[in-house]
């Protein structure tokens, strides 16, 4: 037998880009996006930083091309 209690907890309602501050969400519980993950070490000038940003397609398709220009022949 399972004994059950009512348990409360954080669901995840939306995902706004984080450049552009549109919603990710396509439909209910279907976000569309892309993330950036930031881990910075010991050899590097922001030893233990973390970030996670989230991007929606259309901004990703503008960091994409903006790569691709930048992007060594
Ligand atoms: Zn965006």
């Amino acid at each position: 037998m399972e004994v059950t209690k009512l348990k409360e907890c954080y669901v995840v309602t939306d995902i706004l880009c984080d450049v552009c501050g549109e919603s990710c969400k396509k439909d209910d519980d279907v976000f569309e996006y892309a993330t950036l993950d930031q881990r910075w070490g010991y050899y590097s000038n922001k030893d233990g930083e973390y970030s996670k940003q989230h991007i929606c397609e259309s901004c990703t398709d503008k960091i994409m091309a903006f790569i691709e220009s930048i992007r060594k022949k």
